[in-house]
């Protein structure tokens, strides 16, 4: 199959548009998410982003969003305080109408986890887990080389599991989740700044940015406990961040070997999201 077409991938923090030509993204734009935008905004920023790529209606054109798609194609935010307005919100359709019956959205951990899986870290694994420590923390699960999916959109939002370290509630209602410890706004929160790009410039050994590693390494154990996962691949600028994996595989070293599979930086760096909601596009379109 030739990957040609066009992604958007919308993040908690910024909104990133490419055109792909033979799965590798050949022009990219990116500008910052209004986190309090309702679905006709958002749909505004990809439309005019999708404009400076030269993207003509009726191409291929996969959408990869945080939050959850369900079945029908309602979008709606797991963490309400990343994406305030988005709520059963008609994503698939408005896509198709907006932009022809070629735009499909999904979730954008899973987009990245079909990606890597497919072209990047993930290859050749049997149980592989993508996670993505960004504004929040998300994953994709790619099992017995199956992208596993659910009827909500919510399967692989490992991010809502809990964690030994987790004392507040976060947005999506649960208490003391991985991601109220270890996404960025937990981490900039934890660390008393705006956001958690500045801790990471001021101080890399920032106790927030330890406590985020610790967290998401008690995750991965928990994971292969129940998946038996033999790859993991980390992405998402915090996960991407000098330093930070092997941060995660230091507090990973104090579990037993059986919970330990290698841990490795997404082979397509930043572009997994986009590469792989395109991907997703064109397998079901
Ligand atoms: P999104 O959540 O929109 O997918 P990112 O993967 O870029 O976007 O994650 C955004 C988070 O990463 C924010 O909390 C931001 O402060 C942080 N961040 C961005 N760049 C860096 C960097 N170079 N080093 C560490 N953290 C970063």
């Amino acid at each position: 199959m030739t990957v040609a077409g066009f992604a958007v991938d919308l993040g908690g923090t910024k909104i990133a548009v490419a055109r792909i030509v033979d799965g590798v993204v050949s022009a990219r734009r990116q500008r910052p998410t209004q986190a309090g935008a309702d679905l006709d905004g958002q749909l505004q920023s990809i439309g005019a982003l999708l404009e400076d790529v030269n993207y003509r209606r009726g191409e291929p054109l996969g959408v990869a969003v945080a939050g959850r798609v369900d079945r029908d194609g309602n979008w709606h935010a797991v963490n309400t305080a990343t994406l305030s307005a988005i709520a059963a919100a008609p994503l698939g359709e408005a896509l198709r109408e907006r932009f022809g019956k070629h735009a499909l959205a999904t979730n954008d951990a899973a987009a990245a986890a079909l990606a890597e899986y497919r072209l990047g870290a993930g290859q050749g694994a049997y149980n592989f887990a993508y996670l993505t420590v960004s504004t929040g923390v998300g994953g994709g699960l790619v099992l017995g080389g199956r992208l596993i999916d659910s009827l909500t959109g919510l399967a692989g939002h490992v991010g809502f599991t809990s964690s030994q370290l987790g004392k507040d509630r976060c947005g999506s209602g649960r208490m003391g989740t991985v991601e109220s410890v270890a996404g960025g706004r937990a981490i900039a929160a934890a660390a008393g700044m705006g956001d958690a790009k500045t801790v990471f410039a001021g101080d890399p050994q920032n106790a927030a940015i330890h406590r985020s590693e610790q967290a998401v390494a008690g995750l991965i154990g928990d994971l292969t406990a129940i998946l038996g996962l033999d790859q993991v691949a980390i992405g998402g600028s915090i996960g991407l961040a000098p330093n930070y994996i092997a941060g995660v595989r230091t507090h990973l070293d104090q579990e037993p070997a059986l919970f330990r599979p290698p841990v490795v930086p997404a082979g397509l760096g930043n572009d997994s999201g986009l590469v792989g909601a395109l991907l997703h596009c064109l397998e079901s379109t």
